[in-house]
């Protein structure tokens, strides 16, 4: 059985009262779901406020993103060990907006998830194709390098603690969403490239999927074998919305 993850990803969402208002809403809500392990992600600035609000809840806290850097002179990075000393438990790595905005590329987003292992977070990964590469038929080829690169060098136990989140991008923040069959093909696909590295590993690594997740698509989603959760953006800014996703997972 692999673990559900429903995690949050609020992007640059949240001042201190509406990551108060949130946090305090996600409690008060149905948001416990023995079956699905729920996780948000709020910006730095409100992780300390929100790792307060969910002390001894059955929410875990997640980061952003993080530098490949343990410490030193990197002015306007935050380290692995800061998030930890937070209270984060998981940190996103290589998500597509990292990777247009802020030209990441894989071999970077592997130094991130072997420090972010290293420190003790447990990185949720994020690997997706845009448009064109999917309408030139190359979703495979793209994302398979992806899966390829940002593992580099991970042994059998370090792959059994990571998250891969599989987030078309054409499909974030869109309204569009991958079909249940076109997710699926894709997150088996994933599930083979990680068994080439380690067949036990590959069947225990949890595949989130990511794009215009809502509460009315999450069900049909997840029916599928391989999708094991969802990395949520913008229905995870509204409880009732988030609370719906992780009770249809
Ligand atoms: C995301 O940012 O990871 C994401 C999936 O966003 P949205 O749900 O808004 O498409």
């Amino acid at each position: 059985m692999r673990q559900m993850i429903v995690a949050g990803n609020w992007k640059m969402n949240g001042t201190i009262d509406e990551t108060e208002s949130l946090i305090n809403d996600l409690l008060a809500g149905n948001s416990k779901n023995d079956k699905v392990k729920v996780v948000v992600c709020p910006p730095y600035t409100a992780l300390l406020t929100a790792s307060k609000l969910l002390d001894g809840s059955h929410i875990s806290l997640g980061a952003q993103d993080m530098s490949e850097h343990e410490k030193g002179a990197f002015t306007g990075e935050i380290s692995p060990r800061m998030l930890l000393t937070v209270g984060a438990g998981f940190v996103i790595l290589g998500h597509s907006e990292r990777r247009q905005y802020h030209a990441e590329t894989d071999k970077l987003v592997n130094a991130k998830v072997k420090l972010a292992l290293s420190t003790g977070l447990t990185p949720i990964i994020c690997v997706g194709e845009l448009l064109s590469e999917r309408e030139e038929g190359l979703t495979e080829v793209v994302v398979g390098a992806q899966v390829a690169g940002t593992l580099s060098g991970l042994t059998a136990a370090d792959l059994k603690r990571v998250v891969i989140a599989y987030e078309p991008v054409w499909a974030i923040g869109t309204g569009k969403t991958a079909t249940p069959k076109m997710a699926q093909e894709v997150h088996a696909f994933i599930r083979e490239k990680l068994a080439v590295i380690d067949k036990a590993a590959a069947e225990v690594v949890p595949i989130l999927y990511g794009g215009s997740v809502k509460p009315d698509n999450a069900e049909r989603l997840h029916r599928q074998p391989d999708i094991d959760g969802s990395l949520v953006g913008g229905a995870s800014l509204k409880a009732d919305d988030f609370i719906a996703i992780i009770n249809a997972v």
